[in-house]
């Protein structure tokens, strides 16, 4: 990303404390992030109203929404331009009739884990798929979030985005073409809010409880949780895992600088204390070489890379076809 100009970000400062909002310059992501790494923000500015989201997107600068940063990888020189995260009217919640049934309108800032707590409490099931995952709404709208439970594109009817001229517009899920950890929104587009199919039966709620309370037995017991990562660094190829794939390539324990394949998981690659994101880029590029080298696969990374990256760092370099690719 470019160098913004500071008179842009100045004149963008000062029109957003005009209108009482709390722009704030040199904002660290860091602990934003579940990586707990990365540089900062040349402005970070938590949003409450739509019209507050529309008056950022007027600055003429570039616009990145943060979710609850558990799937983002932020470069080490930061973010250029407005860092937006949705807060305000953008976490509510509202039971609707929809044409097919019971539906939530979930606002795209609220956290996966605040959503079922709400559903719990209205008795209402079919969202169990977001169980363990530490996004928001519309982090999981962005990514088809899911388990093996299901995916979220599977219960979306609608969403509504801002796009990046500001205005609004309301898309399908058909538009969206939800696959694997995907989905196709405009470029630039931000989810604001999302019509989500549920079940309003008190049975399907206790059978749901269940099946999520073994669902995160089986994570604690497989994933290391306590450590800060972003879940799967690397989306399962078709027909494998790509922690099956890494594990065989005996990489678990593999570390570059304070990053770390983990030992527990081989697709989570974790910041023992002091990894910037330099670190889980080359541990990134160093799996995916011995991978492919061991078993001709090129893995896909899950993980959304963010902000000022060298030149070429993304999309990723294909691994080379010769000797190992030494990163360290
Ligand atoms: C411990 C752990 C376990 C995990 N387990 C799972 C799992 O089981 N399944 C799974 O699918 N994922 C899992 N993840 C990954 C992650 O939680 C999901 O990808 C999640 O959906 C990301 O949501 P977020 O709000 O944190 O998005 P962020 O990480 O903040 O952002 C991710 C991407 O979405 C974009 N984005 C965020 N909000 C919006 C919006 N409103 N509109 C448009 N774009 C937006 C961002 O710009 C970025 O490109 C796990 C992560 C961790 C740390």
């Amino acid at each position: 990303m470019s160098e913004v100009p500071l008179p842009s970000l100045n004149a963008a400062f000062t029109a957003l404390r005009s209108a009482g909002l709390r722009p704030r310059r040199d904002h660290p992501l860091r602990r934003r992030g579940w990586w707990r790494l990365g540089g900062p923000a040349d402005l970070f500015i938590e949003v409450s109203t739509a019209e507050h989201l529309s008056l950022v997107l007027q600055q003429g600068l570039p616009v990145t929404v943060l979710g609850n940063g558990s799937n983002l990888l932020v470069a080490d020189a930061g973010v250029r331009g407005i860092v937006v995260k949705l807060g305000g009217e953008f976490r509510t919640t509202t039971l609707v009739q929809g044409p097919d049934g019971a539906e939530v309108v979930a606002g795209a800032g609220l956290g996966n884990p605040v959503l079922l707590k709400r559903l719990e409490a209205l008795e209402c099931s079919g969202l169990g798929c977001l169980a363990g995952v530490p996004g928001t709404v519309g982090g999981a709208i962005r990514m088809n979030a899911g388990t093996h439970l299901g995916e979220i594109g599977d219960r979306v009817r609608q969403v509504e985005v801002v796009l990046d001229n500001g205005q609004r517009a309301i898309l399908p899920a058909a538009d969206l073409r939800f696959s694997y950890r995907r989905a196709h929104l405009p470029p630039r587009a931000i989810v604001t809010r999302a019509w989500l199919r549920v079940e309003n039966d008190r049975t399907r709620v206790e059978a749901q409880r269940q099946a999520v309370l073994h669902h995160l037995e089986r994570r604690q017991a497989t994933q290391p949780l306590e450590q800060p990562s972003c879940g799967s660094t690397f989306k399962n190829p078709p027909g494998d895992a790509a922690g099956r794939l890494i594990d065989a390539c005996g990489l678990k324990g593999t570390r570059i600088g304070g990053a770390q394949v983990s030992e527990k998981h081989a697709n989570f690659f974790i910041n023992t204390g002091d990894a910037t994101a330099a670190d889980v880029y080359a541990l990134i590029l160093r799996t995916r070489q011995v991978v492919f080298e061991q078993h001709g696969v090129v893995l896909e990374p899950e993980v959304h890379a963010i902000g000022d990256w060298p030149p070429g760092a993304w999309p990723l370099p294909a691994p080379t076809t010769s000797g190992l690719h030494r990163t360290d």
